[in-house]
């Protein structure tokens, strides 16, 4: 029997940096993964990278593009009659960007002496773990030992009754990231995060978009200011959100879907072509076998861990979706690295405090720490700084003015305790924000930051100035 220092179960965005940062360590480290891509190859990279993250940016860009060269480049004194899609060739590059992002994760495990073991992992007594291999010509279960084995095996969609998914008109995350036509009505449930990517990307392509909410409150964990100018944004551009809905029913045939929900107003009906369900999504422990080895879950189906992500059980570790908080690939990527250091030195750390949100639409949503929501409700006095992109230069000059970035500090020793951006690359002006919360850093201290002229980050500086009612440019 094999026998590694770590094996990693799951080759996931958690999974496969674990299992990288524990080979640069020293550690043997092995890796099973059973994913296979949809020509029946095996592949890496997990849900992000074959149908989360990735792909579902590779598609928000290239509908952008379209949309723009449709709406918005007439006013830049650009004219592209006939403009033409092809949904095919669309898909096609996303997956080609899945392809290559995925192999370049074998090259890396070559780099790094990680084992990749092709197949399904289940627990066995004594940190054995038995491997089933998959695909052709594929051998028997056997069993690998490991000194320490950290499980990465990430979420699936969630379900619901009243709409149960055939992949054919009723579609998950992952059917509504490979459509090869636009519908020409698309329903979605739940306008959360994927809701509202999916919702943007098919809406840009021409879908007539109605997404069904069951909550009153749209987006109910971004802070309030950003999440009501979202959704006047959101509305303009075609998505028709229906808070307060309740899905009852669905009923197809080879053509259209519909589904019934019930609102404050009574009963409604709603067809469409296709319909996605985006409800959120749940831990994945199926093959995990984790009541062979009593492994603790919790009341919601998750691995259950302390703060350093120890299971219950000795050496055995949990990070990722499959365990407590944000369902995020950079947070199960840390979670990867802060297990892999502890096992090697007996320390690791994730900045839990300081985990960036993004929401891919356009503009973007993106934000770090409490909300003005949180803070009020928490009794915490602060001060706020909310600077418009309509007020900067560069926003201007690019055609992207709407939206703005506020700036929570705390009133007593301006630290900064939030940052919410609605606006252009939102997605990558937050790291700014990020890095200062991770230094303790005030908004002062960013006042004091000298920023280049004319960028987008100029309007973070003059959020940080708002924070002490000295904006120069609002
Ligand atoms: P996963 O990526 O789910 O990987 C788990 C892996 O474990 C899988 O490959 C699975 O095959 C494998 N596995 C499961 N059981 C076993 C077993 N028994 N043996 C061997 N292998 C096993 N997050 C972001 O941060 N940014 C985004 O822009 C973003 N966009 C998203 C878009 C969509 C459409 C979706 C669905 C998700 C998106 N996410 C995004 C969320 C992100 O994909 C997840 O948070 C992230 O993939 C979690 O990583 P993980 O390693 O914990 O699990
Ligand atoms: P979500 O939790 O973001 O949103 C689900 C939405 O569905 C919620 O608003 C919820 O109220 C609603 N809902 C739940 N049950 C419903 C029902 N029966 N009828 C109508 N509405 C219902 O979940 P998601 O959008 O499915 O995404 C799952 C997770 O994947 C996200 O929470 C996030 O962690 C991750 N993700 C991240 C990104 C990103 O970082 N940009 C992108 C996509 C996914």
């Amino acid at each position: 029997m094999k026998k590694f220092d770590v094996v990693v179960i799951g080759a996931g965005p958690g999974g496969y940096v674990a299992a990288i940062r524990a080979a640069q360590l020293g550690l043997s480290t092995a890796c099973i993964e059973g994913w296979q891509n949809p020509e029946g190859k095996a592949a890496l990279g997990g849900t992000c990278l074959n149908v989360g993250c990735i792909p579902s940016k590779a598609l928000l860009d290239s509908s952008h593009h379209y949309a723009f060269i449709k709406t918005e480049a007439a006013e830049h004194g650009i004219h592209s009659q006939g403009a033409t899609l092809d949904v095919n060739r669309m898909i096609g590059r996303k997956d080609r960007v899945v392809q290559t992002l995925t192999q370049g994760i074998a090259g890396l495990f070559r780099k790094h002496n990680v084992e990749w073991l092709q197949g399904w992992g289940t627990l066995a007594p004594e940190n054995r773990i038995e491997v089933t291999p998959v695909g052709d010509g594929a051998g028997e279960p056997y069993l690998v030992e490991a000194g320490h084995v950290i499980i990465a095996t990430g979420s699936v969609p969630a379900r619901i009754p009243p709409a149960p998914v055939d992949d054919v008109q009723i579609v998950d995350s992952t059917g509504a990231l490979a459509f090869r036509d636009v519908p020409r009505r698309l329903g979605i449930i739940g306008a959360g995060v994927i809701g509202l990517e999916l919702g943007s990307v098919w809406a840009r392509l021409g879908s007539s978009v109605v997404i069904l909410e069951a909550l009153d409150e749209f987006l109910a964990p971004v802070d309030r200011q950003i999440a009501t100018e979202a959704e006047k944004i959101l509305r303009k551009q075609g998505l028709d959100i229906r808070l307060g809905a309740r899905v009852t029913g669905t009923a197809s045939n080879n053509r259209e879907v519909t589904v019934s929900y019930e609102t404050p107003e009574g009963k409604q009906q709603l067809v469409v072509d296709k319909l996605i369900v985006a409800v959120g999504r749940r831990p994945n422990t199926s093959r995990l076998g984790a009541d062979r080895v009593d492994l603790k879950l919790d009341e919601r189906g998750f691995i259950a861990v302390d703060e350093h992500c120890l299971t219950n059980l000795p050496n055995v570790y949990a990070i990722g979706d499959v365990v407590r908080g944000p369902m995020l690939a950079h947070k199960a990527s840390e979670e990867g690295v802060a297990v892999a250091e502890r096992i090697a030195s007996g320390a690791g750390h994730v900045g839990y405090a300081t985990i960036p949100w993004v929401i891919y639409t356009w503009p973007e949503i993106a934000w770090v720490g409490r909300t003005e929501q949180e803070l009020k409700s928490e009794g915490v006095e602060y001060t706020t700084g909310v600077f418009p992109f309509a007020a900067s230069g560069r926003a201007r000059a690019a055609g992207g003015t709407a939206g703005m970035i506020k700036m929570l500090a705390d009133a007593g020793s301006d630290r900064v305790l939030g940052v919410h951006i609605l606006g252009p690359n939102a997605s990558e002006l937050i790291a700014e924000a990020v890095l200062l919360m991770q230094f303790d850093g005030t908004a002062e201290d960013l006042a004091l930051t000298v920023h280049a002229h004319p960028t987008l980050s100029e309007a973070m500086h003059e959020a940080a100035l708002g924070v002490a009612g000295r904006m120069l440019h609002f």
